[in-house]
């Protein structure tokens, strides 16, 4: 794989993380449901709760009467964003502007810094994560997996993994795990298999439930194997 294929999958993976599933963009004014910790533009997320009261990713009710009062700006991750997507915060910037002029209205810009003091124009609070919290998501919400092909007499395919090593969030599935891998590995779905100590772990399994079980205190990665299928049988 040359290096601009392989930033081309890195990014690829990256993006499911700082797109919304709204609008298939990267989160402008990123806002997270409190309840679930799904994150969304905020214009997004907004629109979709004046019909609906249950998040859109994972159907978790977020209120009972109003679900804005469990929605927090999420600065933490719209920092990520805009440090990974260059050119994004300047676009943003310049859309804002051209939105304010066209209109003719002078932009009430808030002093950088003191922005929970004057607050969203539309009330929703700044998540309250502390230095220490804002780290801890910044860095666990990934558990790092190694995984190794499990060596079988009966498997015949040559297919091996060039880059063993992946990082993921928590809250994916061992169903996102196999996809990637038989992505990487351009098999069919149905043909791989992933294991932990021999063990075939269920498709709805997330990877926090996996290190909790099975790797809790243990240093990472958590190594898990994984198996292919004869395609002749
Ligand atoms: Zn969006
Ligand atoms: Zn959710």
């Amino acid at each position: 794989m040359s290096l601009q294929e392989e930033v081309k999958v890195k990014m690829k993976e990256l993006n499911e993380h700082i797109v919304c599933c709204l609008c298939a963009g990267y989160f402008i004014d990123a806002t997270t449901i409190t309840e679930c910790l799904h994150t969304f533009c905020k214009s997004c997320i907004v629109k979709y709760l004046q019909t609906s009261k249950y998040c859109p990713m994972c159907n978790t009710k977020i209120h009972e009467t109003q679900p804005l009062l469990n929605l927090k700006l999420d600065r933490v991750m719209q920092d990520i964003v805009y440090k990974l997507v260059p050119g994004l915060q300047e676009s943003e910037e310049k859309r804002i502007r051209e939105f304010y002029q066209s209109r003719g209205l002078d932009r009430v810009t808030q002093p950088s810094g003191e922005d929970t003091v004057g607050g969203d124009p539309m009330g929703l609070p700044y998540s309250t994560f502390d230095h220490s919290r804002a780290h801890y998501f910044r860095y666990d919400e990934h558990v790092s997996l190694c995984l190794e092909k499990q060596s079988s007499s009966k498997d015949k395919s040559k297919a091996v993994l060039q880059q063993k090593y992946v990082r993921c969030s928590v809250r994916a599935q061992i169903r996102h795990l196999r996809r990637v891998l038989c992505h990487r590995l351009e098999l069919p779905l149905q043909h791989v298999q992933i294991l932990f100590n021999n063990e075939a772990l269920p498709d709805h399994m997330t990877m926090k439930q996996l290190w909790l079980s099975r790797w809790f205190g243990k240093p990472a990665p958590l190594l898990l194997h994984y198996s292919i299928k004869d395609k002749r049988r």
